[in-house]
């Protein structure tokens, strides 16, 4: 059965696993084991980015389509206990915008024990409720920030709250969040303010990451030859910073290639995923807020697991459609090839 949600196609049943090996993980055909899980939990979100959202904000889910809290931490511990999942990232749209956020964390954290839990955030609102977090066993954050120009950041986003995120990265490192990520995305407009970004990241003893611009914006404005590659954004941090290539530093599985700036020990990292794709090495899977597996942030084939949670599954039942769904994973994102087109679902629609 195949139900239309207007965007994906979305199967309400197993999709085939002919040739895989009897393996408890998420494995692909291409050899690849996910053991990342992003839980997209919302498609609203504060801001308006004109890489990600459209100015009107995204179509509402209804509020019966969104899984609840204690359907979240179910599929969150079976990923743990059942399929190999080491590390929960949520996402949106804005995490921050759904009022049992903290009901989400205890819940996962309590259904997977020992699993770090991280969050993505534009960290609007965080300052009201970052200890909360932590004490739910929230254990990591990421905070997206692209420039700290107050009048570059309020056309960016469309909102004018560039206090408001700088509130919230401060709670969160008050509440003991930290190491904070600072996630930045290479944007032409917003490029000459990364060197100012860079600093402020270095004083305020932050991990700034930049990652290059992929195709997921709403209004499908993006373009290769418009977009910043990496090697730009190195030529202009290196107009005023000394930045050494240490490759990837603390993770080997993690996107971000590293450079030491100036003596170290801060680095700098920065994600290529357009000019440097990771795809042959990616370990992820994702669950979008209405409950269906999306095994690639490309992949528009999407397994329907709200059915089976609502329908009566066991966990067993839910774990094989989810390993089925990430068996049948595209090799990457396809951008460079010839006829590629961009996916049916935007940045804040899945989750990045
Ligand atoms: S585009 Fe798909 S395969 Fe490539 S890193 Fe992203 S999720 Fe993984």
């Amino acid at each position: 059965m195949t139900l239309a949600l207007g965007m994906p196609t979305v199967r309400g049943a197993a999709p085939s696993t002919e040739g895989r090996p009897e393996h408890v993980g998420l494995v692909d055909r291409f050899g690849r084991v996910a053991r990342d899980l992003r839980v997209s939990i919302t498609e609203k979100c504060s801001l308006r980015c004109t890489y990600c959202m459209p100015e009107e904000g995204l179509p509402a889910i209804p509020r019966e389509d969104l899984l609840t809290a204690a359907e979240i931490a179910r599929l969150v511990g079976i990923g743990a206990r059942d399929l190999g999942i080491r590390e929960v990232r949520f996402t949106g749209g804005e995490p921050l915008t759904r009022g049992d956020l903290i009901d989400i964390v205890r819940l996962s954290a309590a259904a997977a024990p020992g699993v770090p839990l991280a969050m993505t955030t534009n960290g609007i609102g965080l300052d009201a409720r970052a200890a909360a977090l932590r004490d739910a066993g929230l254990s990591r954050i990421n905070v997206s920030l692209d420039t700290i120009d107050r009048e570059h950041f309020a056309r960016l986003t469309r909102r004018d709250r560039l206090p408001r995120v700088l509130a919230g990265l401060a709670a969160a490192a008050s509440a003991g969040l930290g190491p904070i990520k600072v996630n930045a995305v290479l944007m032409r407009e917003t490029l000459a303010d990364a060197p100012d970004l860079l600093a402020f990241a270095l004083d305020h003893g932050l991990h700034l990451r930049f990652i290059e611009q992929m195709p997921l914006d709403a209004d499908a404005a993006w373009r290769r030859d418009h977009m910043v590659p990496a090697a730009e954004l190195l030529s202009v941090l290196a107009g005023r910073f000394a930045l050494t290539p240490v490759g990837r530093a603390d993770d080997p599985s993690s996107p971000a290639e590293e450079w030491q700036v100036e003596d170290g020990p801060a680095t700098v990292g920065i994600i290529a995923s357009v000019t440097r794709s990771f795809c042959a090495a990616c370990d992820r899977t994702r669950i979008t807020a209405e409950g269906t597996v999306r095994s690639c942030l490309f992949g528009d084939d999407e397994t329907d697991l709200r059915g089976l949670l609502r329908g009566g599954a066991s966990d067993r039942d839910i774990a094989d459609r989810w390993r089925a769904a990430m068996w049948n994973k595209q090799s990457g994102h396809g951008i460079d090839a010839a006829g590629f087109a961009p996916p049916a679902r935007s940045m804040g629609a899945i989750g990045g």
